[in-house]
């Protein structure tokens, strides 16, 4: 396999915006006696939201943010859920509160979402913080979307005036994503399941960010030859011909993985067809999934420091 895509790797800038966070925190204890503090709120035995929700519990280790963490049962009824933010929104040692999605079909996501007091709103799902989004304003904003915007702009990749185009159109990532590339004053086109000839849409863009949740769906023919392409997809690949098929001729590590743990992580794009059109392109896993969890760290501080009117 010829690889011509250079790797635009999330670990480093998940590390440097942790330790910034953890510094400006330091800083907060000393002066003002404040330590943030995050609420994670899990409901059900769904194994990956534990898996997620453990791995935010421990980013607030590592940088001194205060978290709580409540797991509830899959009998949680809507009003247990309701009572249980309220007296999270009440809170002052409370600055952030995350509802890990998705919850069990009984329970009203919007209702839960509707009920969080905005200002403590971490994931940035409330109307409030999405309307502000929307209108340009100051906002806590999504935290994939948000740290794709970061690793553009650390690794200088021109977003003004780039023609970029957006694979996935959800509340989580695609929305926010467009707004914040918007925002940046990139051309943007938002695509979904509906849209017509993807390949000769996707192929326009310098930019192309993909969240679909399709394994390898995204392929050389989408991509314009030297784009940045941002893989925001997680899938679970448990089949060595289909990971023979993604990897080509780098299967090798990605099969020991397989035997190892019985699955491996791929995104939305072909990997061994982008790496040969890409200019740069995020690994699945090592790309934006770490970012994710830093910018939630990021955004409990500044939820924190905008509550409690702290301005440095
Ligand atoms: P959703 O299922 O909410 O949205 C998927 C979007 O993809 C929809 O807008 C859908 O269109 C669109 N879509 C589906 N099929 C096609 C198709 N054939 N062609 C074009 N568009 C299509 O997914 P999420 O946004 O929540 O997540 C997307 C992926 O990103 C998943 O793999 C998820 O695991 C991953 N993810 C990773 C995160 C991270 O931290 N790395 C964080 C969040 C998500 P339509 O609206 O028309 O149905």
């Amino acid at each position: 396999m010829e690889t011509s895509a250079s790797l635009l790797e999330g670990g480093p800038l998940a590390a440097k915006i942790k330790q910034e966070v953890k510094t400006e925190i330091e800083e907060m204890v000393r002066a003002h006696g404040v330590r943030p503090g995050l609420a994670a709120v899990r409901v059900g035995d769904d194994p990956a939201s534990a898996v997620y929700v453990a791995n935010k519990i421990k980013a607030c280790e590592e940088v001194g943010i205060r978290s709580e963490h409540h797991a509830l049962p899959e009998s949680t009824t809507t009003a247990e859920l309701l009572d249980l933010i309220a007296s999270l929104n009440s809170r002052d040692d409370v600055d952030g509160i995350l509802t890990q999605l998705p919850l069990p079909a009984g329970i009203e996501e919007r209702a839960i979402i509707e009920a969080l007091d905005p200002a403590k709103d971490v994931d940035g799902f409330h109307p409030v913080n999405v309307g502000n989004l929307a209108l340009g304003r100051p906002s806590l904003v999504p935290c994939t979307p948000a740290g794709i915007i970061e690793l553009l702009v650390q690794n200088d990749v021109e977003i003004r005036g780039a023609r970029a185009c957006v694979v996935g159109r959800s509340q989580i990532v695609g929305r926010p994503m467009a707004q914040l590339l918007l925002q940046r004053d990139a051309t943007v086109t938002i695509c979904h399941s509906r849209t017509r000839d993807l390949p000769s849409v996707t192929r326009e863009a310098d930019l192309l960010i993909v969240a679909i949740g399709r394994t390898g769906m995204i392929r050389g023919e989408h991509i314009k030859p030297g784009a940045t392409v941002i893989d925001v997809g997680m899938n679970k690949v448990t089949d060595a011909d289909q990971i023979r098929e993604l990897f080509g001729s780098g299967a090798g590590k990605r099969l020991d993985v397989l035997s190892k743990r019985g699955f491996t992580l791929v995104g939305d794009v072909h990997p061994a067809e982008a790496a040969e059109v890409a200019g740069r392109l995020t690994p699945v896993p090592g790309g934006v999934g770490l970012l994710t969890v830093a910018m939630l760290m990021k955004n409990t501080l500044l939820a924190a420091k905008l509550r409690r009117k702290i301005s440095s």
